[in-house]
């Protein structure tokens, strides 16, 4: 039972009893954690403000419960322009309930946080939030456990030359293009291109500060935004409700990924 500060991204937010709102923060220090900010419904209250999309450092109390008590917020970022448009408003929830879904509760994963910053950062600027989004949702999934090994063919064990290539989403492997699977039963993966696959290896190597590096323009972005799709929901188990959101404005935008699903 101790009072503690850390520097946390507040996730999410829902109101709480009768004056109260419950937060989803992830710290660095602390991980994932459920805490009521008490009162904060009220408009004099000092937690009055706080609101899901930003970072703070955070006075919390930790007792008995499971929730813990949040006592003091001090905004560090705000990301304003997240909330200027659809499109960056979309992403930037999805990545919220991707590290809400993905990590487990009091279980320290400080690298997140920086991922987190950094593709909020970016989603407020001029640039590609399917790329940024992506690459930065992917390294979340690194964090968490995930990594496929799709850099050698799962059959022949060389690096793939030429398009298509079979990305298996199952099994965590690929296939070069002479040892594609039949396509039978239950599909365990999809064929994309080797600009695709390619694309999504630079992805991988990056380094936090250049995170929207490497655009994923036309079919390959429609690739791996499918893929990207398939593999949280065979990983994760069900889409958070912000995937549906972030389809329905990639859409009115005449992005039509729809025609990949
Ligand atoms: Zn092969």
């Amino acid at each position: 039972m101790a009072q503690y500060q850390d520097h946390m991204l507040i996730l999410k937010s829902k109101p709480y009893r009768e004056s109260d709102i419950l937060l989803t923060l992830f710290g660095i220090k602390s991980g994932k954690i459920g805490a009521v900010a008490k009162g904060a419904k009220r408009p004099k209250s000092r937690l009055a403000g706080i609101y899901p999309l930003s970072y703070a450092i955070c006075q919390v109390y930790h007792g008995r419960s499971s929730l813990d008590t949040l006592n003091g917020v001090d905004l560090v970022d705000g990301f304003p322009g997240l909330q200027k448009d659809l499109s960056p408003l979309s992403w930037a929830l999805l990545l919220a309930d991707l590290v809400d879904e993905m990590f487990s509760e009091r279980d320290p994963a400080p690298e997140v946080v920086p991922w987190v910053i950094a593709a909020w950062d970016r989603l407020q600027q001029e640039g590609s939030n399917l790329t940024t989004s992506l690459s930065a949702g992917w390294h979340l999934l690194k964090l968490a456990g995930y990594l496929p090994q799709w850099e050698t063919c799962e059959a022949c064990g060389e690096i793939p030359r030429q398009s298509p290539v079979g990305v298996d989403w199952e099994h965590d492997v690929m296939y070069c293009s002479r040892h594609l699977p039949s396509s039978s039963g239950e599909s365990r993966g999809m064929e994309i291109s080797l600009g695709g696959l390619l694309t999504w290896q630079r992805w991988m190597a990056l380094n936090v500060t250049k995170l929207g590096n490497y655009e994923a323009k036309g079919i390959i972005g429609d690739q791996l935004f499918f893929l990207f799709g398939r593999y949280i929901e065979r990983h994760i188990g069900r889409m958070p409700r912000s995937w549906q959101f972030v389809r329905e404005v990639e859409n009115m935008a005449g992005k039509e990924r729809n025609r990949l699903f």
